[in-house]
């Protein structure tokens, strides 16, 4: 089989469910070990280390908040312990608190950019400290001394009414991915983004579960289909692999074409 992360170390954050779990399975596939990290789905977590075992993979189950400070420190500490070194981070944790801006609270503003923007910002300086440690190795795994892939969303450019505080988190992944390209290029460290559209995922079952949801979702999506965790995963492979060394800053939307405002076909 072809195996482009063969000896690479991955920590996929918020990897027990949806997309992150997806991207676990296909790198394990891919000949890396991978970090699965959980919030409260450890049971999950460590179902998923068995199912990549039982298939010749190598898995192990991260706890840890990725809004705090200090759990994610203790994460990279102890993947650095088990693995002995790093080579991609993809920083997929996300949440939803949504409310129209009128009844939105801090709190639902605060947890959204805690997580979904902070949380990226502390995964992604840990590894960037674990790969400018290690350096680019000339006998190593990858060409580059270590790769951030970066879970934004197709709202880091379509607004998104009721959900400001999600929609401001996924516009600041994506600056924060062209800024730590831009700052990180010349250590060899590569950051890319992936903004997925609609993904049949736990995190927006009311949009796909019912036929009448999927049906008014479909309009959204030129492809005519919803997009499914393996795809996103097949795109983050390439994102994290030698295959893609000159990709430097980009963002790559993989959405069925949600962003080319399909309202315009009809209505134009
Ligand atoms: P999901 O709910 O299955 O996954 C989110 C994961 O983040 C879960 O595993 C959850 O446990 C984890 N998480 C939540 N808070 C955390 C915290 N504080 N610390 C660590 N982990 C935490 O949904 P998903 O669709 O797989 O979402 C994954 C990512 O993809 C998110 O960043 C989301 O914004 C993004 N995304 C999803 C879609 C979609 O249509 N499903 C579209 C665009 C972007």
């Amino acid at each position: 089989a072809h195996r482009p992360l063969r000896g690479q170390k991955a920590i996929v954050t918020g990897g027990s469910s949806g997309i992150g779990a997806g991207v676990a399975r296909a790198f394990a596939r891919a000949g890396a070990a991978v970090g699965i990290n959980y919030r409260s789905g450890r049971e999950a977590a460590e179902a998923l280390v068995e199912e990549i075992a039982r298939e010749g993979g190598e898995a192990i189950a991260l706890g840890a908040d990725v809004s705090d400070e200090g759990q994610v420190q203790a994460m990279f500490r102890a993947a650095l312990d088990a693995f002995g070194r790093l080579d991609i981070l993809v920083a997929n944790s996300g949440i939803q608190q949504d409310a129209p801006i009128a009844e939105m609270t801090a709190a639902q503003w605060r947890r959204v950019i805690d997580v979904n923007l902070t949380g990226q910002f502390l995964c992604a300086r840990e590894a960037v400290r674990a790969f400018l440690a290690q350096g680019v190795t000339p006998d190593g795994p990858s060409r580059a001394a270590g790769k951030i892939v970066c879970m934004s969303s197709v709202h880091d450019v379509i607004p998104w009414a009721g959900h400001a505080n999600y929609a401001a988190s996924k516009g600041g992944v994506a600056l924060l991915v062209k800024t730590l390209a831009q700052e990180l290029a010349e250590k060899r460290i590569r950051v890319n983004a992936i903004s997925p559209g609609a993904i049949r995922t736990p995190i927006n079952r009311e949009a796909w579960a019912t036929p009448e949801a999927e049906a008014r979702l479909l309009a959204l999506i030129p492809y005519g289909r919803v997009g499914e965790p393996e795809d996103v995963a097949e795109a983050a492979v390439w994102l994290a692999s030698d295959a893609s060394d000159y990709v430097v800053g980009t963002t790559l939307y993989v959405d069925g074409g949600m962003t080319l405002y399909p309202a315009f076909r009809d209505n134009g």
